[in-house]
């Protein structure tokens, strides 16, 4: 069979009903682009897409791939912010759209999820029921459970709270890139000690086999309260957050940071007045609402030593609501027409947290494309991590856009290299897959690259994520 569009659909059709599957060049081209500002190259448009309703289908899907050596490429909901979710040559799309069942194991206390439903879809049955689901990424409205899983991302909530959504999965159904179905976990409420298979594909950058479902346990939700900073001085600012830490405060869920200038768009969206500086919003958990708001009195006084323009425990919902709202605007002001946001991941460790605020200020000084637009920062900042971003203008060809986010991502790698850290939320290859060299060595790498070819010898699963993409 010569590949063509026509020749993969054909095939796909026999083992996923017609109407889900796709040649149509609208659907290719787009699911060959992502957020990222540029345009797909032609030599990376797919040659299909399609949506299986389960794992067996998912599995005649990889075994077809294999026998005519087809790439297939996961598609979530294609928001990855490091370049996961481009393909990086012609291949099919399958997207996890249709793995969307939903089913409460309350007697085990468990939710188990099809890869395919959104985190915002999880997360309000979660919460009808009175639980909280430990992921809050700022794309939860269309993240797939499938993508966050694979990059075991947390978004917004702080590793030292609660950990990272893979601390929560007791069990995975995956489909190995060869077509054989596993599962992995257990139904106990005591994670298997020792050998997990769980571990490969939690965090696994979508490189050793499809998840088709996903098993996590049910977190009793808990009391909140909030708490806003504001500083003039930055590098105070992140001193706070250092005392938080060293002063042995307990950890806020989430923390959140916005420059003066990204406040102030948020603020000025809502209708609220700008704060006289940068801002953080932050949430504290407790069993009682009591204890709640203890924690965040505990915190405000590391802010206070660091002489805060204003710092607060928020009593009323109604007003944490308006606020908060001035932080969740902004990733809508962000993707606005016209122009395209592109940010980096500058995380650092706690001793060097002032040092790599006032660093990431100058994030895009001496860039000679990405260095002539505004910076806007913000990050989550509990989690010493910051998103330094721009706002590239659409008229920009597409070279020129290539060139500036690769010069926001060296920018990005110099600094985590400096401060030993390595991204927590966008993944670890595609992008980064220099970066990961640099930072762990070749051996690594290499290693890294003999389980891949161990778990997919034909490289069918998303290739170009390990190797790097162009
Ligand atoms: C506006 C916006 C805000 C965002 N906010 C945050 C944030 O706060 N925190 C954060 O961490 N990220 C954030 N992101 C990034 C993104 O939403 C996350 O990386 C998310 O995990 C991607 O999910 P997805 O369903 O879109 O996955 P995709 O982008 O479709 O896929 C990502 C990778 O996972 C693989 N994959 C997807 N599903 C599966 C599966 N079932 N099995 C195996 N591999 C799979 C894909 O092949 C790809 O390699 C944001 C993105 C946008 C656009």
């Amino acid at each position: 069979m010569a590949v063509s569009s026509e020749s993969i659909c054909e095939a796909l059709e026999r083992i996923v009903s017609r109407k889900y599957v796709s040649g149509s060049i609208y659907e290719r081209i787009k699911n060959a682009i992502d957020p990222f500002p540029y345009e797909a190259l032609k030599e990376q448009v797919p040659y299909a897409t399609v949506m299986p309703a389960n794992a067996e289908e998912v599995a005649e899907i990889l075994k077809f791939a294999n026998e005519k050596k087809v790439p297939v490429f996961v598609k979530g909901s294609g928001t990855h912010l490091g370049g996961a979710s481009r393909p990086h040559e012609p291949g099919i799309i399958l997207s996890t759209h249709r793995l969307n069942k939903m089913e409460f194991l309350e007697d085990y206390g468990f939710v188990e999820c099809g890869a395919g439903c959104s985190c915002a879809s999880v997360a309000q049955e979660v919460e009808r029921r009175g639980y909280f689901l430990p992921m809050a990424p700022g794309s939860r409205l269309v993240a797939s459970m499938g993508g966050l899983v694979s990059n075991n991302t947390s978004g917004h909530i702080i590793d030292t709270s609660i950990g990272k959504p893979g601390d929560y999965v007791y069990g995975l159904e995956v489909v190995l890139p060869t077509g054989e179905i596993i599962e992995t976990g257990t139904m106990g409420l005591r994670r298997p000690a020792g050998t997990e298979m769980t571990k490969f594909f939690v965090g696994g950058d979508g490189l050793l086999g499809v998840i088709t479902k996903v098993r996590m346990r049910l977190l009793p939700a808990m009391k909140r309260a909030y708490g806003v900073v504001v500083f003039e001085d930055v590098v105070a600012m992140a001193r706070g957050v250092q005392r938080m830490y060293v002063e042995k405060r307990p950890a806020p869920l989430l923390m959140e940071f916005l420059d003066r200038k990204t406040a102030k768009v948020g603020y000025t969206i809502k209708g609220l007045e700008p704060p006289p500086g940068a801002v953080i919003f932050f949430v504290a958990t407790g069993n009682t609402h009591q204890e709640a708001t203890g924690k965040v009195e505990m915190i405000l006084q590391s802010f206070k030593a660091e002489g805060p323009q204003s710092a607060d425990l928020i009593e009323s919902i109604e007003l944490w609501n308006k606020l908060w709202s001035a932080r969740e605007v902004i990733g809508t002001f962000l993707m606005q027409e016209g122009k395209q946001w592109s940010a980096a991941e500058v995380v650092s460790n706690l001793k060097s947290l002032p040092e790599c605020m006032a660093e990431v200020l100058r994030f895009n000084e001496g860039l000679p494309l990405f260095g002539q637009l505004e910076l806007f920062i913000f990050g989550h900042i509990g989690a010493l991590t910051f998103h330094p971003g721009v706002l590239i203008p659409r008229e920009w060809d597409n070279d020129r856009k290539r060139q500036a986010v690769k010069e926001r991502f060296q920018r990005e790698a110099e600094l985590n290299l400096k401060y030993r850290t390595c991204g927590g939320e966008w993944g670890q290859f595609s992008k980064r897959t220099n970066f990961w060299v640099q930072r762990y060595g070749q051996v690594s790498y290499e290693l890294v690259k003999k389980m891949k070819a161990v778990f997919d010898p034909n490289n069918i699963l998303n290739p170009g994520i390990l190797e790097g993409y162009r």
